[in-house]
């Protein structure tokens, strides 16, 4: 394992954000892994993934440990269903589209989501009517202080909207190794509800469509509302959306009657942050080389040289101005750093 000083993770993440790690290492073994946190055990640490949901405000200060370790196995199946493990390595994508060639189902809706497999319980990510907990088994995790070994089962995730332990209680505590899967093998609950995907299904003239079909379609949509961090850096949508409760949202619906929603539970409403920032003004708008995105409000974006500093001062900026309009606070679904 080679250990860089002073390295540079511009190219680690998805904002393309100009910091340095001053300590940097990759880890491709669990053997690897114990004894760099055995002979590290003093230092600092800073466990990085795909670096698509983070906003690197300053240099970090840590020995940053580029989780690395591959490979994706069946555990066990039965009539109906598939257990799969994947190493928190493998990337998001490609571990969505080898389940689908296998005719896999469940996690079709959450195709084109940047990132590693490892990462996705931290903030339980969801698209299109999916979160990762309807199909989570377990995850295995190291905790980085004594590299005990120790098995999650769903209900000790205490998943909630974009929420786990893993950002709450035991907030960089462990080092997520695998994730296991129980994906359908037959009757797959093909969810096309959500958002646009029936109408990209139907321009395609496909009725009763396969996972593969599903998967093609929410690729579509997604290449068409959001900016590819290739091209332009950002780490998708840069807030939650925030909930209210069902009375505290009344009195702002009265004033603002044109206001979406979602109500999600007898005493709670989702309202699209999307929506606040848009009509706050600010999509499309640009501060130097910071800025929100022309087609889609909630994502912002790095025009070339912009610092984190730039972005988050954009980012307060709009959440200052949404509460000053509408009362209603917004917080950041990134990871500031
Ligand atoms: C264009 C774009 C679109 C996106 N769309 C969605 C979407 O639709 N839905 C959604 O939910 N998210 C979305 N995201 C956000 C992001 O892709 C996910 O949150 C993803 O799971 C982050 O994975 P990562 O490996 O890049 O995490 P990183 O950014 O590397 O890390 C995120 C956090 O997890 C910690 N961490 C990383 N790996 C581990 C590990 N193995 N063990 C313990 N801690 C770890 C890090 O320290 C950090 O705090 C989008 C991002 C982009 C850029």
């Amino acid at each position: 394992m080679e250990i860089h000083q002073n390295f540079s993770l511009k190219n680690y993440n998805t904002f393309g954000i100009e910091a340095k790690a001053s300590q940097f290492v990759e880890v491709h073994s669990l053997s690897d892994l114990k004894i760099l946190l055995e002979e590290h055990s003093q230092d600092k640490k800073f466990i990085l993934g795909g670096g698509s949901n983070m906003l690197l405000t300053q240099d970090i200060d840590a020995l940053v440990i580029h989780i690395d370790l591959k490979g994706i196995q069946i555990l066990k199946q039965d009539d109906d269903y598939v257990w799969v493990q994947s190493s928190a390595g493998e990337n998001w994508h490609e571990f969505v589209l080898w389940t689908i060639n296998q005719d896999f189902g469940g996690l079709e809706n959450m195709s084109l989501i940047p990132g590693n497999v490892g990462t996705t319980p931290i903030q339980n990510i969801g698209a299109y009517g999916t979160e990762i907990k309807d199909t989570f088994d377990s995850c295995v995790a190291m905790a980085i202080d004594n590299q005990e070994i120790r098995t999650f089962h769903k209900e000790e995730c205490h998943f909630d909207y974009r929420e786990s332990v893993f950002k709450k209680e035991l907030k960089e505590q462990y080092i997520i190794l695998s994730v296991v899967f129980k994906l359908s093998k037959r009757n797959h609950k093909i969810n096309i509800s959500y958002g646009d995907i029936a109408a990209e299904l139907s321009k395609q003239n496909t009725s009763n469509p396969s996972l593969k079909e599903v998967s093609n379609a929410i690729i579509a949509i997604r290449n068409s509302k959001l900016p590819n961090p290739k091209v332009l850096g950002n780490s998708g949508s840069f807030f939650k959306n925030p909930i209210l409760k069902k009375t505290d949202f009344e009195k702002i619906h009265q004033q603002f009657p044109e206001m979406k929603y979602y109500e999600i539970s007898d005493t709670e409403v989702k309202v699209p942050a999307g929506w606040l920032i848009e009509k706050a003004g600010f999509k499309g708008k640009r501060y130097g080389d910071a800025g929100i995105h022309e087609n889609q409000a909630l994502v912002l974006v790095n025009y070339g040289n912009a610092s984190g500093q730039d972005i988050l001062n954009v980012s307060k900026t709009v959440q200052q101005t949404v509460f000053e309009l509408f009362g209603i606070r917004i917080e950041a679904e990134v990871n500031i750093i």
